[in-house]
């Protein structure tokens, strides 16, 4: 059975995911080709040409009808179960596919406006940020307020019946080329913590803010600061309800951790697959401890996909993200490091690395560089462990 709207085969027949992997396929072999333009990979493409063969990715998908498969109808998707977009993730990792341009609006922002936002809010944000015309970035973090979220002083204030906000955020991904902040401000006085934060939407292309990238090791300025100066907010900017802005992130940045480790965990299994490549055809240079390493993290990789799956399985059946998502984060992180540090080591040994074989290598310097991260975004290990230890497993509070 096929869905005559994009080719996709009938969500009612289970036997349909292997037809659908099918299709998959071929539709990136024509598709590939004219998202990468005039640079075709392993060749690494500057950080302005990864962000347009990124966006024009997003519209592909989305002009297929794939752009959020699990998304419900109402809103551009095909509500389909969680396996669908785990092929979709593998097929389009194996092709070499870029990354998804929108991440932050379809990872963050769109939870929450599914699931706070108002029917008005829904129709007007969902379709063009599914469709990579409008741009999200996340504006949570706060010079003195990172992991203690609940400390943020960017305030709201209404100023004849519309809220302004004046205040600043940092690590700010995507802002310099965002249209709208998904943005944490204090409606509450002074100290009133958790209890007084609410989520905004914010245009991003106004007088009252000011966008400085920050670059960095890597020279990429994919985040940056944001200044704002009694900036003004959208129609209907609130999402959810004044002073409900706390719950409303907790719970998107539950499935931060998970849905976006699906893509993750599928590019970290590849970076295992290239560099067990490497390791078999440069055999003699690699010492014995170094192989043991490789199978640790090939354990753990193999480990971590199925924790992912099951994670998002459950998430596809309406359950939330609980503990077990942020110890899955806390263990994708470790491995992405692992793999991470093992590549250098590896890389340094090897007779030749220019040539041959690993022309195909990811650029593992970069990969390495990335993987450093992975432990600080969307909350630091050291907090996930908190909140395992006290929540997951009752230890006292500290
Ligand atoms: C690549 C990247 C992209 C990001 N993108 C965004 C974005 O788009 N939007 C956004 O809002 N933010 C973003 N961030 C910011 C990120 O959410 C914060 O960096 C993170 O929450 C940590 O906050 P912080 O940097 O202020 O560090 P801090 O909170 O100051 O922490 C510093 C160190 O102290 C530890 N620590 C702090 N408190 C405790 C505690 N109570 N117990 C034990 N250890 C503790 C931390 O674990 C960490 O190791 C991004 C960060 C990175 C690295």
């Amino acid at each position: 059975m096929v869905d005559d709207r994009s080719g996709t085969p009938s969500l009612d027949d289970d036997s349909a995911l292997d037809a659908f992997r099918e299709e998959v396929r071929r539709w990136l072999e024509c598709t590939l080709p004219s998202v990468w333009g005039a640079l075709t990979p392993p060749v690494r493409p500057s950080e302005a040409v990864d962000m347009a063969m990124r966006r024009r990715f997003d519209r592909a998908l989305h002009a297929a009808g794939w752009g959020a498969l699990s998304w419900p109808t109402a809103y551009g998707g095909r509500a389909a179960p969680i396996e669908w977009e785990l092929v979709l993730a593998e097929e389009a990792a194996l092709a070499g596919a870029p990354e998804r341009f929108n991440r932050v609006g379809l990872g963050i922002v769109a939870p929450a406006l599914i699931q706070y936002g108002s029917e008005a809010q829904k129709q007007r944000y969902l379709g063009p940020l599914l469709a990579a015309e409008e741009v999200w970035c996340q504006g949570f973090s706060e010079p003195d307020a990172g992991s203690d979220l609940a400390g943020l002083s960017t305030r709201a204030e209404l100023v004849d019946g519309r809220w302004r906000i004046t205040g600043q955020k940092v690590w700010t991904t995507l802002s310099a080329v965002a249209d709208f902040c998904f943005l944490l401000a204090r409606t509450g006085e002074a100290g009133s913590g958790h209890r007084g934060i609410t989520a905004f939407i914010v245009p991003m292309r106004q007088d009252g803010v000011v966008v400085r990238p920050i670059r960095q090791i890597n020279d990429s300025t994919e985040f940056s600061e944001v200044f704002l100066d009694a900036a003004e907010t959208a129609p209907e900017p609130v999402i959810g309800t004044v002073g409900g802005g706390w719950r409303l992130a907790m719970s998107v940045l539950g499935y931060e951790r998970s849905t976006n480790l699906l893509g993750r965990q599928v590019r970290l299994a590849l970076a295992i697959r290239a560099l067990r490549h490497a390791v078999s055809t440069y055999r003699d240079s690699v010492p014995e401890p170094l192989l043991d390493d490789l199978v640790d993290v090939w354990i753990r990789s193999e480990a971590l996909g199925r924790a992912v799956r099951e994670h998002l399985a459950e998430i596809g059946r309406g359950q939330a993200p609980g503990i077990g998502d942020n110890a899955t984060k806390v263990y994708w992180s470790e491995t992405y490091q692992a793999v991470g540090d093992l590549a250098l080591q590896v890389r340094g040994l090897l007779p030749d690395p220019a040539h041959g074989l690993l022309d195909d290598e990811p650029d593992w310097y970069d990969f390495y560089l990335g993987s450093r991260a992975s432990s600080i975004y969307a909350g630091t290990d050291q907090i996930q462990r908190t909140i395992i230890a006290e929540r997951g497993l009752g230890l006292p509070r500290r």
